[in-house]
């Protein structure tokens, strides 16, 4: 089974870009947890800041309100002791205004049990007023409660402005109602003191009675917020189960603004105060270090993201060629060891770097074997030197190819025709010659055909001597050799006398037999290796004899035409020896000495030849006229 990866195909583009995308993840979700710990930290110290302002507001308030208690007690204590009669009164008129010295006390007032003021730290007409209405006021003639009551903020009769108050119950020596004292507290004051503090642009200190009634409120000129009730706001409900003092998230009602508080109630009076920053003042330093930082870190993920992508494309792109390259080398491997011919690859040393499974049909040895030895070893000796002389001129790069037929032997069936191509190769970096490529092929059979072809070509079939076109191609071979060498070059031309006669009366069959009895003869007296024997045509046959003189000639025709007569083959129509016999005619040559060509020494035989005949067949006649011969012709 083929694995992906033997393909050439790995999962690396897609670790890669899991790698690029888990790099960016993680930087984007670390700077994000980063600036999300820091905004933590930024409202965790914005906590920390309101609820110092709140312990400071609230020990603020209880002080004021703690002094307004000491001198109502007092006061309420002086007069129940001395009664409310015109004298206590009066004296009371002249030390008011000593209690009044502090800037927290606007004013202290004294009503009698129907309302009317008996005395006042304000310079206003008493007769004028009757306060009598007032909430207060009401309380404390209908409760017997001593305590002092710190109620809503109302616009002062006498001045106009916002005013806290804080009151008690005076009571006859019988414990009746005899009035009520009262002190009240600017609101403005407390707006003073609470500008003193930094709440930021959006912030705020509030003070509010345990009612939810807004007392005093920072940044609140226009006194929009003072006496508004709160009750219903999101911090008063379950109030009373909630701690003394926390931290507060929410959304004023009063303004919409999102605010991070922090809310203290005083553990004397029913009061408490909220000391609030805006969400977004708190965060908006942290809020521009933020984008700056986020906005590097999201140019630096992007970066990354380019990079990656440009990374996992190459990586895509090298594996595609890769497979591609696999694929077309899977190709050329199947092409190779599918391949009839051996595919070898050669190195510079000569030796073989690849064999493709064809070499055991070729070579009788497995590639296996044939790896790394020489890629000469089994080359006939003499085809070797053509062959290393081809390779060499390929290595050197004179030529780009070559094509040679040589032998090889064959591990167990002795020597092969083998057909090789040769191509050098080119080494893919630096385009040097690195080897050679080698197609070989197994031309054996193909090499006997043509041999066998050729021989056809050349040899007569009834009696297997050179027919008449080897005849003539030798001839002038010879001719030419003989001319060259200065030689003698001698022809015998044999004519089967009445041959005609003999098939007619012994048969066709017979006469074939009697023309291979003949050529056997023939072949007999072709003695040197350059002799040939050949059929000239029907039943005249020819021995060319080249380096052969009259005498020799001469010798052979006659030893030829006495082989004949000893054969003794019967032929009833050739008198008078009725045996079968031949003519012959001879010439023999020195072709350096003469102008004319072959074709003269074959005339000259069959001149002979004709002579032959005529004077009684059965004879050889040597010819010297036509042919000059410098012995005889002298
Ligand atoms: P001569 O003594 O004058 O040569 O008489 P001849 O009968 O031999 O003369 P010719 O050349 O006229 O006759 C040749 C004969 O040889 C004719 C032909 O029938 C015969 N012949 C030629 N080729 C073959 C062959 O291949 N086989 C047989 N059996 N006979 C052949
Ligand atoms: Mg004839
Ligand atoms: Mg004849």
């Amino acid at each position: 089974m083929v694995t992906s990866r033997e393909l050439g195909k790995t999962r690396l583009p897609l670790w890669a870009a899991g790698f690029v995308v888990l790099i960016c993840a993680a930087i984007l979700g670390l700077s994000a947890w980063r600036e999300w710990e820091a905004r933590d930290a930024e409202l965790r110290n914005a906590e920390i800041d309101v609820a110092n302002l709140a312990h400071s507001l609230i020990q603020h308030a209880d002080d004021t309100f703690e002094l307004a208690d000491t001198i109502l007690v007092g006061l309420v204590h002086r007069l129940e002791l001395d009664g409310t009669g015109p004298d206590t009164i009066t004296k009371l008129q002249t030390y008011l205004p000593t209690r009044k010295s502090s800037d927290r006390i606007r004013g202290i007032f004294v009503y009698d049990e129907t309302g009317r003021w008996l005395a006042t730290t304000e310079h206003v007409d008493l007769s004028r007023f009757n306060n009598s209405d007032r909430d207060y006021f009401r309380q404390h003639r209908d409760s017997p409660a001593k305590g002092t009551l710190i109620g809503r903020p109302i616009k002062s009769r006498a001045g106009g402005q916002w005013i806290i108050t804080a009151s008690r119950r005076i009571d006859h020596p019988d414990g009746s109602f005899a009035g009520v004292a009262l002190l009240t507290i600017d609101v403005a004051y407390f707006m003073k003191f609470y500008e003193r503090f930094d709440f930021g642009p959006n912030g705020s200190a509030s003070l509010l009675n345990n009612s939810g009634i807004m007392l005093a409120r920072s940044r609140d000129e226009s006194g929009a917020y003072v006496g508004r009730d709160l009750s219903n706001a999101l911090l008063f409900r379950d109030w009373e189960n909630r701690p003394a003092a926390a931290v507060y998230y929410f959304k004023s009602p009063l303004d919409g603004v999102q605010r991070l508080s922090y809310y203290q109630r005083s553990s004397r009076y029913p009061l408490m105060v909220l000391a609030s920053k805006s969400q977004d003042d708190v965060l908006a330093p942290w809020w521009r270090a933020a984008a700056t930082r986020m906005t590097f870190v999201l140019g630096l993920v992007l970066l990354i993201a380019v990079i990656g992508v440009y990374l996992v494309r190459q990586l895509l792109q090298r594996q595609r060629m890769a497979q591609a390259l696999i694929a077309k080398e899977a190709n050329f491997r199947l092409l190779a060891e599918q391949s009839s011919d051996m595919v070898t690859r050669i190195g510079l040393d000569n030796r073989l770097l690849y064999v493709s499974p064809a070499c055991v049909r070729i070579t009788g040895w497995s590639a296996e074997e044939l790896l790394d030895t020489s890629s000469l070893a089994g080359i006939h000796a003499d085809d070797m030197e053509r062959v290393e002389q081809a390779i060499a001129a390929l290595k050197s790069g004179e030529a780009e190819e070559a094509r040679f037929v040589y032998r090889q032997r064959h591990r167990d069936n002795g020597e092969i025709w083998a057909e090789a191509a040769l191509h050098v190769t080119l080494a893919s970096d630096s385009g040097e010659i690195d080897g050679v490529v080698a197609v070989v092929r197994d031309i054996t059979e193909q090499k006997d055909l043509q041999d066998k072809l050729a021989s056809l070509a050349t040899t007569d079939g009834l009696t297997g001597l050179a027919n008449r076109r080897a005849f003539d191609e030798r001839l002038a071979e010879d001719w030419a050799r003989a001319r060259r060498d200065g030689a003698q070059l001698s022809l015998l031309l044999i004519d089967v006398d009445h041959f005609k006669k003999f098939n007619d009366h012994y048969g066709h069959l017979a006469g074939d037999g009697c023309l291979r009895s003949l050529s056997r003869i023939l072949s007999a007296y072709a003695r040197r290796p350059a002799d040939l024997a050949a059929r000239y045509g029907g039943e005249e046959f020819a021995l060319l004899l080249p380096n052969t003189g009259p005498d020799g000639c001469a010798e052979v025709g006659e030893g030829i035409r006495q082989a004949l007569h000893d054969l003794a083959i019967l032929h009833a129509q050739n008198p008078p020896s009725r045996l079968v016999t031949a003519s012959i005619g001879a010439a023999t040559s020195l072709p350096a000495q003469t102008a004319m060509d072959c074709s003269a020494l074959v005339a000259a035989a069959d001149r002979a030849l004709y002579a032959a005949k005529d004077n009684g067949r059965d004879r050889l006649v040597m010819t010297g006229k036509v042919v000059p011969w410098p012995a005889k012709s002298a």
